[in-house]
């Protein structure tokens, strides 16, 4: 069965940095269910950072920086957490490239898995357009990242490109 990277937090997890879940709605469990064997992952819990933690965002910079040390990402206290998101992105990747993993649903808005938006680094709320640490490295090797937003119009397509023994053609993707 194909596999499918999700945001352990989206799958029921309280790994947040706040100790609380973001669980997706059973419907939706039950539709990836059907087509994807879900493989939980928290880049930032696996990167050794503690429940719950202090808020972050990405500073100076987009997430491409941070992989390449020349933005941070800092908590709400401005401790530089970078070295922990970075090596969590990592982790992530290889648990992807060790279940050949092409698809991942991620949380959006947070600093490692957002896929569309990300705080502002001002620490008030503020949202922009980008992506975060774990979602830009996936990203950068090809996996393509949904969050709860997107998924739905690839679900909906999937009965249309699923072949023998639930290998989905990717080229639709294209
Ligand atoms: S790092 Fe990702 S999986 Fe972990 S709590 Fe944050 S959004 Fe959820």
């Amino acid at each position: 069965m194909e596999k499918l990277l999700i945001s352990a937090c989206l799958a029921g997890e309280k790994v947040r940095y706040n100790g609380q879940a973001l669980p997706i709605s059973e419907p939706l469990e039950e539709q990836l269910s059907s087509y994807f064997e879900l493989v939980r992952c928290c880049p930032e819990v696996a990167s050794g950072m503690p429940i719950p933690r202090a808020s972050a965002e990405i500073i100076d910079g987009p997430a491409s920086l941070v992989l390449e040390q020349k933005a941070k990402v800092k908590d709400n206290q401005g401790h530089d957490v970078t070295d922990a998101f970075v090596r969590g992105a990592n982790m992530a990747l290889q648990l992807c490239l060790s279940n050949n993993i092409r698809f991942a649903l991620l949380a959006e808005g947070s600093p490692s898995c957002g896929s569309f938006l990300v705080y502002d680094g001002t620490f008030s709320g503020v949202k922009m357009q980008g992506r975060g640490v774990t979602a830009e490295l996936l990203t950068q090797h090809g996996i393509t990242v949904f969050n709860v937003n997107t998924i739905q119009e690839f679900i909906d397509q999937l009965p249309l490109v699923i072949c023998n023994q639930s290998f989905i053609n990717a080229d639709f993707m294209k």
